[in-house]
């Protein structure tokens, strides 16, 4: 593999050149939502001056090329996540709506008093709430895949958690907090030799491996844009064809119709079934361009490069007294939560903030995993394709300096 030209790649984002509180700025917050590279903004911005309008629509030429751009932003998802057909690529708004979609419609429709959701212990609350939400209303239960101290899953008696009246699997692919890669292929696996079908969170994953929803054969997956170098306020959810084809809408209005009258409507053929309103026009094609841009650079060469920095940043953070890693799975992403002993995680994330290095610190909207792990909050870095030794060399500085204002 060739290396990423980094120096050049960091040329895309002028936010990291620009001094931030006097100093460049060490962007160690990718999974909270990834910078977005100059092309992708170029593209959103010639997609807005000169071919917008609305899709989906009318006659005009430029309706007609808006529309096409707009579709073929699905055809590069459809590439990217190898999923059969554009049909089924829906846009939504980020993962977050992907999984309330789910939840509202094959769980409406799937799930009644006493049938069983069951969820892994380390789902960022997107892939919580909305179950609850449906469970409490149905009368149905959620039960949990527990995992183990080095943030793994315990998936020896997975086929006892999946019962008969389990109606849904939702894991993610990578956790936010503890940067896991789960097994999600074997799971699906297992899971559909019971008859379940899985939702998977590919919030954490899209943006550092390589993601074929066929090889899968997962049911439903979900991601944002905004994690994987695009803008916010787009997002995707994957469905299995014959799952979706069956599923009820879930917004109704404008797009979504074959035809209404005042005695009822006949819906559209998906993806448009699930597609009500003016969609985000401009976050797809920039969604699309995202896509060409992390392509270009090659997702092997990211996956190496963001593994490099991972295992060069767990070493230096380990060698620091008094901190812990979360997190020691056999396969992980770029993420890396640590705590230090004494010293409250905000505390941290300001302080480093003050240096000019950018971590997220809190609960990670993963309440149920502090809670496992018996700590209210982490401090996170996570490392993109744009981050270099360097940047975990401000990061381990940082903390040296935390310490010692705290001892
Ligand atoms: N799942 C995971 C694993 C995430 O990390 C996130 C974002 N923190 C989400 C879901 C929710 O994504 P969004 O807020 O873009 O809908």
């Amino acid at each position: 593999l060739i290396p990423l030209d980094v120096p050049r790649i960091r040329q895309d984002f002028p936010v990291l050149t620009t001094p931030f509180h006097g100093k460049p700025v060490v962007y160690l917050d990718s999974a909270v939502s990834s910078l977005t590279p100059l092309p992708v903004v170029a593209r959103m911005g010639h997609y807005q001056s000169f071919e917008h309008t609305n899709v989906h629509r009318g006659v005009s030429t430029l309706s007609q090329e808006a529309t096409d751009r707009f579709e073929e932003a699905r055809e590069k998802v459809r590439a990217f996540i190898n999923a059969p057909s554009t049909r089924q690529v829906i846009w939504t708004r980020g993962t977050t709506e992907s999984i309330n979609l789910v939840a509202q419609t094959f769980g409406r429709q799937k799930i009644h008093a006493g049938d069983e959701i069951l969820l892994s212990a380390m789902e960022h609350h997107s892939d919580i709430v909305p179950w609850q939400l449906l469970a409490e209303d149905r009368g149905a239960r959620i039960r949990v895949i527990p995992m183990n101290d080095a943030g793994e899953l315990i998936l020896d008696n997975l086929e006892d958690l999946i019962t008969d009246r389990t109606r849904i699997l939702g894991v993610t692919h990578v956790s936010n907090v503890l940067g896991t890669i789960n097994p999600v292929k074997e799971i699906i696996r297992r899971a559909h030799a019971k008859g379940v079908p899985v939702l998977v969170d590919g919030a954490q994953a899209v943006p550092h491996i390589p993601v074929d929803v066929t090889d899968l054969d997962a049911d439903f997956y979900a991601f944002s844009g905004h994690k994987l170098s695009g803008p916010t306020g787009i997002g995707v959810l994957y469905g299995r064809k014959s799952l979706l084809e069956a599923m009820p809408p879930w917004h109704g209005g404008g797009s979504m119709i074959l035809s209404v009258t005042w005695e009822g409507t006949t819906f559209a053929a998906i993806p448009g079934k699930f597609e009500a309103g003016t969609p985000p026009i401009a976050q797809a094609i920039g969604l699309g361009a995202a896509i060409d841009y992390v392509r270009a650079l090659g997702l092997d060469r990211i996956a190496a490069h963001e593994h490099e920095l991972l295992a060069y940043a767990t070493e230096r953070l380990k060698a620091i007294p008094g901190l812990r890693i979360i997190g020691e799975a056999r396969e992980k992403a770029s993420v890396l939560s640590f705590v230090l002993e004494g010293i409250h995680p905000h505390d941290i994330g300001s302080i480093l903030d003050h240096a000019g290095v950018v971590v997220r610190a809190g609960h990670h909207c993963a309440q149920p995993v502090m809670t496992r792990f018996g700590i209210p909050a982490t401090t996170r870095a996570s490392f993109a394709y744009f981050n270099t030794r360097a940047d975990v060399d401000a990061l381990v500085s940082g903390i040296l300096n935390v310490q010692e204002i705290f001892s």
